[in-house]
């Protein structure tokens, strides 16, 4: 993170406190959580490597992390973005090095839940790690077709197919594609149905190689309902 954007944080601190997304108390900004949570805080930083993807996610879908997530989701609490990025962008140090990559991106939201919630947490959190990782972000993929709520399916191979074609690249930003390394973001890794599929769109699109990368991972498929 630039310097001059944490003198900004620190100034918009004193109008719009910042507050801890694991128990809500006012916490310092620019930490991973408050003080108190700190202590509690034990990321996993895994790596999932299949045959379509490859992803990190600082922790399981578990306990406070997932509490926070779910917040994030349906809570209207956009405000913990920036901070839950944060503990991604760490999980990406251990494997990477930011300049490794060209730019982030985030999966795309339907144009229903995008009313309904007045805005894309995948897109918060990318734009989070941008700050911190000082890697640009673009939007490069959009939903073309609707598709059901994926947490509400939780069958491995119907979750594919529901979303199979769905999202398409922004044409006029294919130069932002070729060749390049993207890291794309979503808020929780289930069984990578969604994630997979930007990824085959952005390599149809020549991109060189994506990286995933989610604030949770769902370790127990079977749990697969949100
Ligand atoms: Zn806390």
């Amino acid at each position: 993170m630039k310097w001059y954007q944490k003198i900004t944080d620190c100034i918009l601190h004193c109008f719009f406190p910042v507050h801890c997304p694991y128990c809500d108390e006012l916490m310092t900004p620019n930490l991973v959580a408050c003080e108190q949570c700190q202590k509690e805080i034990q990321s996993v930083n895994i790596f999932n490597e299949t045959d379509n993807i490859r992803c990190i996610s600082p922790f399981y879908y578990d306990g406070i992390y997932k509490r926070a997530v779910l917040d994030l989701k349906f809570k209207n609490r956009s405000d913990y973005a920036k901070i839950l990025s944060h503990s991604m962008a760490e999980a990406l140090k251990q494997y990477f090095d930011f300049s490794e990559f060209d730019c982030i991106t985030c999966i795309p939201p339907s144009k229903n839940s995008y009313r309904k919630r007045g805005y894309n947490q995948a897109e918060l959190l990318a734009k989070g790690l941008s700050l911190y990782t000082e890697i640009p972000f673009e939007r490069l993929l959009v939903k073309i077709k609707d598709t059901e709520v994926q947490h509400t399916i939780s069958d491995a191979q119907k979750r594919k197919q529901n979303v199979k074609d769905a999202f398409t690249v922004i044409r006029q930003h294919s130069d932002k594609i070729q060749n390049k390394t993207i890291l794309l973001v979503d808020d929780i890794l289930t069984t990578g149905a969604t994630l997979g599929e930007c990824c085959k769109e952005l390599y149809k699109n020549k991109a060189k190689s994506v990286i995933g990368i989610t604030y949770t991972f769902v370790e127990n498929k079977e749990k697969v309902i949100l």
